[in-house]
């Protein structure tokens, strides 16, 4: 027999921050059944993958058990969803177990999704479909494998029992997940407004008490009692967490705020860097450690173009491939927002005209990553801001003449260092307007001329950012749809190639065509509840 698994898990979150979330147990399943687990992953967080396998870690992932030691809590947050504010969102269907101290010492929460109601469930089951969570588990470790920050998954259980959805019935999975923290800009306005609250409440008390200040009635001056409030701890644990340089500036609060700006711009830039459209960028889907969450209704996109949307519920295209960026700064003024009594207890002012200094500096970062980015995938080693062979001008000018021709956002990049090699077939084939693909290339070359280097070693070098197999909407959903059946052998496919994102496979063709456009035409993306 092994011993049981993920036992010694910390709670620091939930001793910190007990305001924060409630405490709650997961909802036995019938029948679990390991579908996934991520071996590497569990050995480089210091976890035995054969325990994970036993039926006692089995039923640890569905949640049938809880690990020894462990106290679950259902973590609560609020969150604006397409723009619109609802104060109290939560893990209505998900549960920290604790926080697991890998080798490294570092500091991993270990999450369930789909394991029952919790108070924050609504009108919700509490469950989770098997399908969007083996979805949530190959995207997200195919973002892993192309760099990107992200939540890893560590299993998938199907949990032996059908849920209704729109769909009809479909099997029920548990998914266990493991990120730096779950703490989302949501998790700040949701601290924000119960400290917001506490503080009123305290000074109505001592109003009514002695008739004076009530901030003073307690023998605490304003700035003391700022410091005590669930926001100011919420705030110095994110801080310890995840920027810990941040706790020596000047003013910490500011810093963070700076920190946490430059990580979503860094992470908005790589997924952008890949064709990726997140789908569902609320707040309460926006980490503050820069990590990417909750793949719901995420794609990564075939054919360029800005306005790509595949999301069945964002009608406007709020968040469109191309509005990413504007979306980020918006997320991160919410964030902003919640941290002006922090900056400066005494003026709000003043903290309000800190904070908009430090949004103002988000594009600025954003550019400088996307710039960065875009160099890299175009085999460029220095900036340039030359009128036709800079920067700005070959980046924007590729993107042009993508859109323009439909090209294949993720075979375009390859194709470019393929014709550096002297094959311009496939260029061709992915820009076929001649005379605007030549002008462009032309720049290109002349581009790669100042800077000297071997044409082979740029193609190499490019290939080893610009990856070759992406999770591709029609291979996810066909995968999916045979898991949902029991066969999963086109997921183990799928993951085995978007892990290895670059290393070009013989007869692994198909993973690198883009969906048929009867398919992509019609196709939406589901936020899977
Ligand atoms: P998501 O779209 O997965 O980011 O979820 C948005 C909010 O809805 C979160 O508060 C979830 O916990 C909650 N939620 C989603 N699906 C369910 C479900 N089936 N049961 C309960 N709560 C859910
Ligand atoms: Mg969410």
């Amino acid at each position: 027999m092994s011993a049981p698994p993920l036992t010694g898990l910390d709670d620091l979150f939930r001793r910190t921050l007990p305001e924060l979330g409630t405490d709650w147990q997961p909802v036995a399943v019938p029948s679990p059944e390991l579908v996934v687990i991520n071996e590497p992953l569990a050995r480089e967080i210091g976890l035995d993958p054969d325990q994970l396998r036993s039926a006692d870690g089995i039923a640890v992932l569905a949640g049938n058990s809880v690990p020894d030691g462990s106290s679950p809590i259902a973590m609560g947050y609020a969150g604006h969803q397409f723009g619109g504010y609802s104060p109290r969102l939560g893990d209505g269907r998900a549960l920290l177990l604790g926080e697991l101290i890998a080798a490294d010492g570092a500091r991993l929460d270990v999450h369930l999704k789909g394991s029952g109601r919790t108070p924050y469930a609504r009108g919700g089951d509490g469950k989770a479909a098997l399908g969007p969570m083996l979805r949530e588990y190959v995207i997200a470790e195919a973002m892993h494998a192309l760099g990107i920050p992200t939540a890893r998954a560590l299993a998938v259980v199907g949990t032996g029992e059908r849920i209704a959805r729109a769909e009809g019935p479909v099997p029920g999975g548990v998914l266990t997940r493991v990120a730096t923290s779950h703490i989302r800009v949501g998790t700040f306005e949701y601290a924000a407004r119960i400290a917001a609250e506490q503080a009123s409440a305290t000074t109505t008390a001592a109003d009514g008490a002695d008739g004076k200040d009530g901030a003073d009635a307690d023998g605490l001056g304003v700035a003391e009692a700022a410091n005590a409030s669930v926001l100011n701890r919420l705030a110095r644990h994110s801080i310890d967490r995840h920027y810990p340089a941040a706790a020596d500036a000047e003013n910490p609060f500011v810093a963070f705020l700076d920190a946490v700006i430059d990580a979503q711009a860094s992470l908005i830039v790589k997924w952008m860097n890949v064709g990726f459209i997140h789908g569902v960028m609320n707040t309460d889907n926006m980490t503050i450690s820069g990590e990417t969450i909750d793949y719901g209704p995420c794609a990564f996109m075939d054919s360029f173009s800005p306005s790509t949307v595949f999301s069945s519920i964002d009608h406007q295209g709020r968040y469109a491939f191309g509005n990413q960026p504007p979306i980020g700064l918006w997320n991160l003024t919410r964030l902003a927002e919640t941290l002006i009594p922090l900056i400066d207890a005494d003026d709000d002012e003043a903290a309000i005209e800190i904070a908009k200094e430090r949004l103002e500096t988000y594009s600025e970062r954003f550019s400088h990553h996307w710039m960065g980015g875009m160099r890299d995938k175009l085999g460029l080693g220095e900036s340039s801001d030359d009128e036709s062979i800079g920067d700005g001008a070959l980046f924007t000018g590729l993107l042009q003449v993508m859109e323009t021709d439909g090209a294949d956002f993720t075979n375009t990049f390859r194709a470019l260092a393929t014709s550096l090699r002297g094959n311009e077939a496939d260029l061709e084939a992915q820009l076929p307007s001649a005379a605007e693909r030549d002008a462009w290339v032309a720049n290109w070359r002349r581009r790669l001329d100042t800077e000297g280097r071997d044409l082979s070693q740029v193609a190499t070098a490019m290939d080893r950012v610009n990856p070759l197999y992406v999770p591709r909407n029609h291979l996810v959903e066909e995968a999916l749809a045979a898991a949902e059946l029991g066969m999963f052998q086109p997921f183990e496919e799928l993951l085995e190639r978007t892990t290895n994102p670059y290393e070009e496979v013989p007869g692994a063709d198909r993973f690198t065509q883009p969906a048929p456009e009867d398919f992509t035409d019609g196709y939406q993306t589901f936020c899977g509840t």
